[in-house]
């Protein structure tokens, strides 16, 4: 069934995304055109174009129309359009995930330990920046992998982002969602792709942080044993979320110099989480993004 359309907009910055298929495919060619005097007038590049989801401006367009082609057999097949009706606003906000592999099971506790950890990292933010982020409203979503714990031991990055798709769009860079994702899966020892990572808009941590946010430690992916208080755990997920909100560690810890802040959330503060800092130009970075926010208490609590 062919299909396009708008899925979403973000009220605050402008942006609306839109996915299109033909019969599953990504489309061969998608134009946004704009209603303007009774016409039909063509967007020129308005896209950033990944796969099957595109982002572009949409402020000031209240009516618009996504034609969407596919090839068949070597030729256009007819294009399909959509119109945007009426975006559903989307406030900028963080989604928490809980995903497990299918042969693992559900544990509440976890995904109690998960919404818990979120609020406690926005109450955090915000006496550190005076304002923070919005905790989706949704609460902890969850996911459930299609293959077993074995498979996602390696290349657990690419694999875990690649099932989660049909439970949730979690990615990178989105202009309405920051993720922040626990994964029920143990990585191989040494091996590429670990989770435990945060990047922009996406922060994704393994079973080890699970554990830790219920204070029943195991090991690590080499057998060894991990340590640390809830609070650290805690902690290393307000790291992850900086990263994932663009924060870089300090360059003066990154490069060994002795001015290191070592005691920074950004740096190795997060062990003692939440006796720890944002430093100066963290606090006047975040207070510019668009996920932060006065009103952060608002919904999601
Ligand atoms: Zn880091």
């Amino acid at each position: 069934m062919a299909s396009a359309g708008i899925v979403a907009r973000n009220e605050r910055s402008g942006w609306c995304e839109v996915t299109a298929s033909i019969d599953g495919v990504a489309p061969w060619e998608l134009r946004l055109e704009r209603l303007r005097g009774g016409q039909w007038i063509t967007v020129r590049n308005p896209f950033t174009w990944s796969g099957q989801r595109a982002s572009f401006r949409c402020s000031g367009i209240a009516r618009a129309r996504i034609r969407a082609r596919a090839t068949s057999a070597g030729s256009p097949a007819r294009p399909v359009t959509a119109e945007i009706r009426q975006p559903k606003p989307i406030v900028p906000q963080v989604r928490m995930v809980y995903a497990r592999p299918r042969d693992r099971p559900a544990r509440d506790d976890f995904a109690a330990a998960i919404g818990n950890a979120g609020r406690e990292i926005q109450r955090w933010y915000a006496g550190q920046v005076g304002r923070s982020f919005r905790l989706s409203p949704r609460g902890v979503e969850r996911c459930v992998l299609p293959q077993d714990a074995e498979h996602y031991a390696v290349r657990t990055l690419t694999r875990v982002i690649q099932d989660l798709q049909p439970c949730r769009e979690v990615g990178f860079s989105s202009p309405a969602y920051v993720w922040l994702v626990y994964v029920d899966v143990d990585h191989a020892c040494n091996r590429r792709e670990p989770l435990g990572v945060g990047a922009k808009g996406l922060a994704i941590l393994p079973r080890d942080d699970l554990d830790g946010l219920v204070g029943v430690l195991g090991t690590n992916d080499c057998g060894e044993p991990l340590t640390g208080a809830v609070g650290r755990w805690v902690g290393g997920a307000a790291h992850e979320l900086g990263h994932a909100f663009g924060l870089p560690h300090p360059r003066a810890c990154d490069r060994g110099r002795p001015t290191c802040d070592y005691a920074a959330l950004m740096w190795a503060g997060y062990v003692s989480f939440p006796g720890t800092h944002l430093r100066t130009q963290e606090r006047e970075r975040l207070s510019r993004s668009p996920f932060f926010t006065r009103a952060w208490a608002s919904f999601g609590r």
